[in-house]
């Protein structure tokens, strides 16, 4: 009888390797060490955020706040801000997504947006309000 090799997401380095079986790329260690350095140096852009490295068909890196609620990714040199309600990097997005040149400028255009959007919601409530007194 054959058994089926379980599959994991813990990459195991061989050479210059360094892959999980699940992904099966064939990702190597100095991809994951530069994901970790860009990371890291993203993060120190970002007070408060924290470096997020993972595999999936090589290596990729974000950098997360409020328990992986905002993540901001670097898409080469395209900065993009994510923030959700809910479970982190479920892809479950309620609120924002936006690109910017910087890291930080996605982060303010993303809270100007969210301030745009409430002031929006707080005028529609007051007509709403006084249209039913
Ligand atoms: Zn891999």
């Amino acid at each position: 009888m054959k058994f089926k090799r379980r599959l994991s997401w813990k990459p195991v380095r061989r050479g210059g390797l360094y892959c999980s079986s699940a992904c099966g790329n064939g990702c190597t260690y100095r991809a994951y060490l530069d994901a970790v350095a860009a990371a890291t140096k993203l993060a120190k852009e970002l007070p408060g955020f924290k470096p997020h490295v993972w595999e999936n068909l090589g290596w990729h890196y974000s950098v997360v706040a409020r328990g992986g609620r905002v993540s901001v990714y670097n898409n080469f040199g395209s900065y993009s801000v994510l923030a959700n309600l809910r479970y982190p990097h479920a892809g479950n997005t309620e609120w924002g997504n936006v690109t910017a040149r910087s890291a930080q400028k996605a982060v303010q255009k993303l809270s100007a947006n969210l301030r745009r959007e409430i002031r929006k919601m707080q005028l529609m409530l007051q007509h709403l309000e006084r249209a039913t007194k």
